[in-house]
C-alpha cells in the first residue's frame, strides 16, 4: 500500500522537480535577505496526500511534515515508519483528540488557548513525557482562522511556559490569505514582533525563536520577515480538491 512503485512514473518525477523548484526558491529568498540557508527549514505541508506521496518527498531528503487533521496523521504516520520524518501537528486542535496526537506528533504547531496546553499537560504528564510545541497567533485578524488574538498572545504564551511538558520552540501563524504575497506581510512582521518582544521581556526562553509562517504563495515574504520554518503543500503535491476553509474553519471542518 505504501509502495512507492505504486505512484506513477510522472507523480514521481514532479513531486521531485517541484521539491527542487521550491528548495531554489527558498535558497534565491535567504540570500535576497542575507540570511543563511540551514536557518529556514521546510515543513511538507500534506493534508489530502498519500502516504505514497510523502515517500518520495522523503526519499529525495525531506525530514518534516504536517498534517492538519489528527485523523490523517494517525493514519498515515504508521505508514511511514521507521522513516526519518517529524510529525508536526498544524491544524485546529480539538481536545478529545489529545491522546492520538500526541502518539503521532513530534511538534504541535497550533496552541492557541490555555485549556488545551493545560489538557496536553495534563495527558504528557499522566504519560511521563514532553513534546515540542508552539503557540499559534492569529495575524490576520480574522475571525475564521485560529490562534490567539495578538494582544492576548503574551499571556498565553506566559502560561504555557509554566507546563514543563509543553517544551515551546516559537511562533506559528497562518496569516491573512491573499491573492498577493505582499498583502500577508504585515501578519508576517507582527508574528516576528511579539516574537521578538517575548524573547526580550524573557517571556519566551531564548531558544524558542521560531517562526513557523508561510506557504507556497508567499515563502519569500516570510522569509524575508524572519520565517524560520516554511510550509509547503501545493507547490510540491499540486492543487487539492478541498478548499482551505476545510482545514481552516471549525464550522466547516
Ligand atoms: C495547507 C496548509 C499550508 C500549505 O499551504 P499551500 O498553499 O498548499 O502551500 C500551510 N499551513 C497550513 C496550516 C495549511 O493548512
Amino acid at each position: 500500500m505504501t509502495d512507492m512503485n505504486l505512484v506513477p512514473g510522472q507523480v514521481i518525477n514532479t513531486i521531485k522537480e517541484n521539491l527542487a523548484h521550491v528548495r531554489e526558491r527558498i535558497r534565491l529568498a535567504c540570500r535576497a535577505s542575507a540570511r543563511d540557508e540551514s536557518s529556514v527549514r521546510l515543513l511538507l505541508a500534506t493534508k489530502t496526500v498519500p502516504a505514497d506521496r510523502i515517500r518520495v518527498a522523503v526519499a529525495a531528503g525531506e525530514t518534516l511534515i504536517g498534517e492538519n487533521k489528527v485523523q490523517e496523521l494517525k493514519q498515515k504516520m504508521p505508514l511511514l515508519e521507521g522513516l526519518p520524518v517529524e510529525g508536526h501537528f498544524i491544524g485546529h486542535l480539538q481536545t478529545n483528540k489529545i491522546k492520538d496526537v500526541l502518539k503521532y506528533a513530534h511538534c504541535i504547531q497550533t496552541i492557541d488557548r490555555l485549556d488545551l496546553a493545560e489538557k496536553l499537560d495534563k495527558r504528557l504528564q499522566f504519560e511521563g513525557r514532553s513534546i515540542e510545541a508552539m503557540i499559534q497567533v492569529n495575524t490576520s485578524f480574522e475571525e475564521s482562522k485560529f490562534g490567539v488574538h495578538p494582544d492576548n498572545a503574551y499571556d498565553l504564551i506566559r502560561a504555557v511556559g509554566k507546563l514543563d511538558t509543553l517544551k515551546i520552540k516559537g511562533l506559528m501563524t497562518i496569516g491573512l490569505f491573499a491573492a498577493e504575497a505582499e498583502k500577508v506581510r504585515p501578519s508576517f512582521a507582527l508574528l516576528r514582533s511579539i516574537r521578538d518582544e517575548a524573547l526580550s521581556e524573557g517571556i519566551l526562553p531564548p531558544e524558542a525563536n521560531e517562526l513557523s509562517m508561510g506557504m507556497s504563495g508567499d515563502l519569500e515574504t516570510a522569509i524575508a520577515e524572519g520565517a524560520t520554518i516554511v510550509r509547503v503543500g501545493t507547490a510540491v503535491f499540486g492543487k487539492r480538491i478541498y478548499p482551505d476553509s476545510y482545514y481552516w474553519n471549525e464550522r466547516q471542518g
